[in-house]
């Protein structure tokens, strides 16, 4: 007989799927801290603003009013009218209700996209560098995950020509955040018009936009890929309320897609999470109606911070960034310090760098392998002014340690 703690009970399934960098980094931060330790946590994305307080009214109404109840699964039909009227307003597309599935966040709006597209063996592209849970969504999928990597000199950007190259008989779908997390790049119009031109040429190509930071944009003038007709059909708009609204507690996601998949994404919530919270979701319909107001407040921060945050850093030798035009992370390449040693121990990689960089200065980020870029880290920026000072003076004084 087997010996009971030899056997694996868990599935094949969970035990190839990695943790989540970006929240086990985070956790590492807290944990450091509840030791007692100053830690400034640069890892976790998420904006260290309150929710707008009308949204949070709408949330207390929405109590006192019964809102108690399952909701349906794709949303409250209002909701999804709202979306409908932001996507008309802010982005110049045309939705009916019918398209939109309000989800549990944007994370599991991805997870349904790819649940509904991808077959085992399926081509996935993924423009690297890339958030962390995109390439591990697709391999719980069975797809097979392609990086087609942008380079820091261009921006990070994925050029036409990249993605051509990148596509075979077996894609099936594209995906992509711009404004990027984790490179605070944003594809322009003419841009995106360029890689879509590519997949006219592809009609078996699907796309995933991933456009959670819409309003933290810096230049003012978001894209769309759902915006040119010719390939409008096979573009899944994945947007949500976590960054721009400040709300990413509350667990709101949505899609705006065709009607086969839009149906697709809410059979499959149907049988794993029914519709979201109630509440939350007459917090959403409020975020709406404010308009985006709230959100253009905290871009101006996030603004000024970046440019702060590029200012300390040009004080740090080794750190080569470019300028990121949204999101809140900086993503510098730091393979300047590889090889390079402090008490016996040697930075080999930029998980090294990290860990370094937490023991020593108290400074949790996350390395760049999780998005695809091992020789970068990600420091997010979300956070006051005087953290930032004080963790970039932190981090100037750590790596100066290292020879
Ligand atoms: N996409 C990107 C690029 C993100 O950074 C995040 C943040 N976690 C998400 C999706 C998921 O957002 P949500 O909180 O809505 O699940
Ligand atoms: N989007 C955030 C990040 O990249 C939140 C963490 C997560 O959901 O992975 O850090």
């Amino acid at each position: 007989m087997q010996n009971a703690e030899a056997v694996n009970i868990l599935s094949d399934r969970i035990s190839a799927l990695a943790e989540s960098q970006t929240i086990a980094m985070a956790k590492k931060g807290r944990e450091l801290a509840a030791q007692g330790y100053d830690v400034i946590n640069l890892s976790f994305g998420e904006p260290d603003f309150q929710t707008p307080q009308y949204i949070k009214d709408a949330a207390k109404q929405a109590i006192d009013d019964g809102f108690t109840f399952y909701t349906p699964v794709p949303g409250y039909p209002e909701l999804r009218q709202a979306i409908v009227d932001k996507l008309k307003r802010d982005n110049n597309l045309d939705y009916k209700p019918e398209n939109i599935v309000v989800s549990t966040g944007a994370k599991q709006s991805i997870a349904n996209v790819v649940m509904c597209l991808v077959n085992p063996g399926d081509e996935v592209i993924i423009f690297s560098p890339y958030w962390v849970s995109y390439e591990e969504i697709v391999k719980l999928a069975e797809g097979v995950p392609v990086q087609v990597q942008g380079r820091l000199e261009n921006d990070f950007k994925v050029t036409p020509e990249q993605l051509e190259s990148a596509i075979t008989s077996n894609t099936k779908l594209v995906m992509y955040s711009s404004p990027s997390n984790p490179t605070g790049s944003v594809l322009d119009e003419d841009e995106l018009l360029a890689l879509a031109r590519v997949l006219e040429k592809h009609p078996q190509v699907y796309v995933m936009a991933d456009e959670i930071y819409e309003y933290i944009n810096f230049e003012g003038k978001h894209a769309s890929m759902a915006a040119f007709d010719f390939i409008k059909d096979r573009v899944i708009t994945v947007n949500g309320f976590s960054k721009g609204y400040a709300m990413t507690g509350w667990r709101v996601g949505y899609i705006a897609a065709n009607k086969e998949i839009a149906s697709a994404c809410d059979k499959m919530q149907s049988q794993i999470t029914s519709g979201t919270c109630s509440i939350a979701q007459k917090a959403a319909y409020a975020a709406l109606q404010g308009g985006k107001a709230s959100a253009e407040e905290m871009t101006a921060a996030y603004l000024r911070r970046r440019d702060l945050v590029l200012g300390l850093m040009q004080d740090i030798p080794g750190l080569k960034t470019n300028v990121p035009t949204g999101a809140f992370y900086i993503f510098p390449d730091v393979s300047s310090y590889f090889g390079k040693s402090y008490n016996g121990q040697t930075i080999e990689n930029a998980y090294d760098l990290c860990m370094f960089l937490l023991t020593d200065a108290h400074i949790a980020s996350v390395s760049g392998e999780a998005f695809g870029a091992p020789q970068c880290i990600r420091f997010s920026y979300a956070t006051s002014d005087e953290k930032l000072v004080e963790a970039f003076s932190r981090i100037k004084s750590s790596l100066a340690k290292l020879q």
